[in-house]
């Protein structure tokens, strides 16, 4: 048993839908980077993940509150897009789809 986090589910799916409609890096590290400032700015929702009935009940009521879904990953993926690999290897754009093929 145990517990998952609905809103990070949802989170990554509606990532992974907007990423596809933008050019900025896909990479993981860029990913991660926007998941997770998408969900500090969201209420986690807990389940038990034993639950299924009431998992796709919670799926709806989240979906349901999509506009500030939205807004945060919107505003993640320009605050990410904007200064990616903050740190490290600005240099290897060509690498990124390969990243992110990798890693999935
Ligand atoms: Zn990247």
């Amino acid at each position: 048993m145990a517990l998952i986090n609905m809103t990070e589910i949802i989170a990554r799916q509606k990532l992974t839908e907007l990423l596809q409609e933008s050019d900025c890096c896909k990479c993981e590290q860029c990913y991660l980077d926007m998941l997770a400032f998408a969900l500090n700015n969201l209420k986690p929702m807990y389940v038990n993940s034993k639950q299924g009935q009431l998992i796709s009940r919670i799926n709806s009521t989240i979906r349901q509150r999509n506009v500030d879904m939205d807004i945060a990953i919107v505003k993640a993926i320009s605050i990410v897009s904007s200064s990616p690999h903050r740190a490290s290897d600005e240099d290897d754009a060509e690498v990124e789809e390969e990243d992110i093929a990798k890693a999935e």
